[in-house]
């Protein structure tokens, strides 16, 4: 039922239920317009007769309930109607979610806290987003809790958030990110750390619980965990982990009978556990597409949405105004350790690194730790469990002079003087 190619684009007919599917080609723009009928994009309602456009490399579905006819402008790769989707499913779901918003409301009680598991590329940031926004258009303020170390939709990579969601998607742009709640992890991946990981996933459920504690609205919302794609091995165990920090009441397990079955194995009875389906739309993410949607979203950091929103500054930063450091040691045989101490110990020690060349191009978190504080074993733990308040990016080192430079949203100075250093790099080619 694809239409005709207008001047204004190509048009496309919809029938209740379905939804049409694209792809932006690389380096190029398609802009969507809503004629006719009602439709959204993964829960966020789309205005008629106003022009989104979507960057390089988007993958979109434009779902509708009622039947729509929209137009698409621009080099799409692939662009084709599928009547085939598990959106009745997710509103299904999503309904029983509200359902336990309202028993929870009339019991004094808390909201349901969803975990949604699975491999990679099934499409789990995806149902958050489309749950995330059914539950908000219905007036709940629901937490997002993002635990995908490399895909994160909060914040920069390397880092486990939780953000309170108080209005639907943008439709271009995601979720609104105000005031997240933001940790350091350092990598992309929760294997380079699972200790530091497990820990900070616990301070992130601690959090979450306290401001239940405080704010009806919050605890009645409940939240919604995205996870990462490893649930093998220690991936699994953290996935077992979450559940218990978070004391979930409902995963949703996509696409994977097996991990579906170990988790109603593991996890305590009152846990519901549920298979659901993955949509056939969701597209498969090479490393090197992964790899720039990291890059993106360091970009997004620090210029804004496509670049244009934020300046960042650029400024001279001495060695011997901030202490940097890199969150745990390399381990090392558990026969080589000190007396008294376990290969978790390591995992979580603060390492002080020496500024060098080698700083070059890295992220580091900006921690929000009191700068006065001293660095003793107990600090340590207060600065893994210190909120980052900001990132920087250096983009030159100066041994002789002994000073650095860095990229930073913010002018000078920075806000605080103790930086936690990731893995994870980033070349500035503006
Ligand atoms: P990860 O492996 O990073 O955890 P994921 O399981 O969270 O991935 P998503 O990020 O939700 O997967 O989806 C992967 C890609 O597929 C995204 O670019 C998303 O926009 C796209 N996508 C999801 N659902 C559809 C759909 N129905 N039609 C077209 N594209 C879709």
């Amino acid at each position: 039922s694809s239409g005709s190619a207008g001047t204004s684009g190509t048009r496309f007919d919809l029938e209740r239920e379905t939804e049409l599917r694209f792809e932006v080609e690389a380096g190029e723009r398609v802009q969507l317009e809503l004629l006719t009928g009602l439709a959204e994009v993964f829960g966020s309602e789309l205005n008629r007769n106003k022009k989104y456009t979507f960057g390089p490399g988007s993958k979109i579905a434009v779902f509708t309930w009622q039947g729509c006819s929209v137009s698409l402008s621009g080099k799409t790769e692939v662009a084709y109607i599928s009547k085939d989707t598990p959106m009745l499913l997710y509103l299904n779901t999503h309904a029983a979610l509200e359902q336990m918003r309202r028993q929870a409301e009339k019991d004094n009680e808390r909201g349901p806290r969803v975990m949604v598991v699975g491999p990679t590329d099934v499409g789990k940031s995806t149902v958050c987003r489309v749950l995330l926004n059914y539950a908000v258009r219905l007036g709940r303020r629901p937490t997002l809790v993002e635990l995908d170390v490399g895909q994160s939709s909060v914040s920069v990579p390397g880092t486990m958030s939780a953000l309170c969601i108080e209005r639907p998607a943008d439709v271009e742009e995601g979720f609104s990110v105000q005031a997240p709640l933001v940790f350091h992890f350092g990598s992309t991946t929760p294997g380079t750390n699972i200790k530091l990981y497990n820990k900070l996933t616990s301070s992130l459920a601690e959090v979450f619980s306290q401001r239940c504690e405080v704010n009806r609205k919050a605890s009645v919302g409940g939240c919604i965990i995205n996870t990462c794609g490893w649930v093998k091995g220690s991936g699994y165990q953290a996935l077992v982990h979450c559940a218990s920090a978070f004391q979930v009441d409902v995963v949703l397990v996509l696409d994977q009978e097996r991990l579906y079955n170990e988790l109603k194995r593991d996890l305590p009875h009152f846990v519901r556990v549920v298979l659901m389906p993955k949509s056939g739309g969701v597209v498969e993410r090479s490393k090197d597409c992964r790899r720039d949607t990291r890059d993106e979203k360091i970009r997004e950091y620090f210029y804004g949405f496509r670049g244009t929103s934020f300046y960042p500054h650029a400024f001279d930063v001495r060695f011997s105004e901030v202490r940097i450091y890199k969150i745990g040691a390399p381990s090392i045989p558990d026969s080589c350790l000190p007396l008294g101490m376990s290969q978790d110990d390591t995992q979580l020690k603060l390492v002080p690194v020496s500024p060098g060349r080698d700083l070059t191009h890295h992220v580091l978190s900006v921690s929000s730790v009191d700068d006065d504080a001293e660095v003793g074993a107990e600090q340590s733990r207060g600065i893994l469990e210190s909120p980052v308040c900001g990132f920087v990016v250096v983009t030159a080192v100066d041994t002789q002079a002994q000073v650095m430079t860095v990229l930073s949203p913010a002018p000078r100075p920075l806000p605080r003087h103790t930086l936690l250093i990731m893995d994870i790099r980033f070349i500035d080619l503006k």
